[in-house]
């Protein structure tokens, strides 16, 4: 085996620790799992940040965790040792190592690459995020979920149906799929360190959870003059308003302001009076309906898209 090939997978491998990592109660990331991969350039990006050790190490005859002790040798030098299983196991302070594991920067990178805005919001405390959106659909990050949580929190997170749920590593993945439908985009699966330890994303793999209709169009106004080609247009845009406005009611419990028939308009490149008259147009049922709906607070609560 070569050595790139060797060190791609001391990457790999330690890059899928950190990840896991990022899923326990208390990330911490013990030196042992370095695997032979550098842990500074992962402190310059912010996700590694160095912590007080606890002390304890696996002593190698008990396999029982021991405190570990310092004292002075003869020439006055700290030697870390095991007081456990006679003679007593002289430990590198190195592997007492530890760091607390941050996601918000992989999240931040992953939220830029990704195209997804919009402000960022806890929904569950300490477990689901709302990113953002990029066109119309929405990424939720969720992580450390139980299947505990998943009772408790299972309704909210059911108001999210068309939500992409993005999560760390597979693990949260099967447990979420056992109540929720929703596709999960794993970052352990569309992410990876490169040469440099600079975390990478598999872009077109992420693009793959955005839907072609969702994916943000350059804007551009067409004029038409068939009414009907408008009709379909402005249904979409209320289709639009209406799911930001539910979300929207779920996250703050405020409605948020019909829009005007001038806004509309400006939208599907047509006037105000275009606009209006495709509002009352014999054949424009479902887009009257959902513009009398469209500041209906049970209506947009319940709006399923
Ligand atoms: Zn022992």
């Amino acid at each position: 085996m070569s050595m790139i090939t060797d060190s791609t997978r001391v990457r790999t491998e330690f890059w899928h620790r950190v990840l896991s990592a990022f899923t326990l109660e208390k990330p911490i990331f013990e030196a042992e799992f370095l695997l032979g991969a550098r842990p500074q350039p992962l402190v310059r990006q912010g996700i590694f940040v160095p912590d007080t050790p606890d002390r304890k190490a696996q002593c190698p005859i008990c396999n029982e965790y021991t405190p570990v002790e310092v004292v002075k040798d003869a020439d006055g030098q700290d030697i870390y040792r095991l007081a456990c299983c006679y003679p007593f196991k002289r430990i590198n302070p190195k592997r007492l190592r530890v760091w607390r594991v941050c996601e918000g920067p992989l999240i931040d990178r992953f939220v830029k690459t990704a195209g997804i805005k919009g402000p960022r919001k806890e929904i569950i405390p300490q477990r689901a995020w709302r990113l953002g959106r990029h066109g119309q659909q929405v990424f939720l990050y969720l992580n450390r979920v139980t299947m505990d949580d998943l009772k408790t929190f299972g309704p909210v997170l059911s108001r999210f149906p068309n939500a992409v749920f993005v999560v760390p590593t597979n693990v949260i993945q099967s447990r979420l799929e056992i109540t929720l439908s929703n596709r999960c985009l794993v970052l352990a699966e569309v992410s990876s360190l490169d040469s440099d330890y600079r975390i990478v994303f598999d872009t077109p793999r992420i693009e793959t959870f955005i839907e072609p209709e969702a994916r943000e169009k350059p804007k551009s106004v067409v004029r038409r003059g068939n009414r009907s080609v408008n009709i379909e247009k402005l249904v979409h845009e209320l289709r639009q308003h209406l799911l930001a406005a539910r979300d929207h009611y779920w996250e703050t419990g405020n409605l948020l302001p019909k829009p005007k028939m001038e806004d509309l308009g400006r939208m599907v490149g047509i006037e105000k009076y275009a606009v209006s008259r495709c509002i009352r147009d014999p054949d424009a049922d479902k887009l009257r309906f959902l513009w009398q709906h469209a500041d209906d607070i049970d209506f947009i609560r319940d709006w399923k898209g």
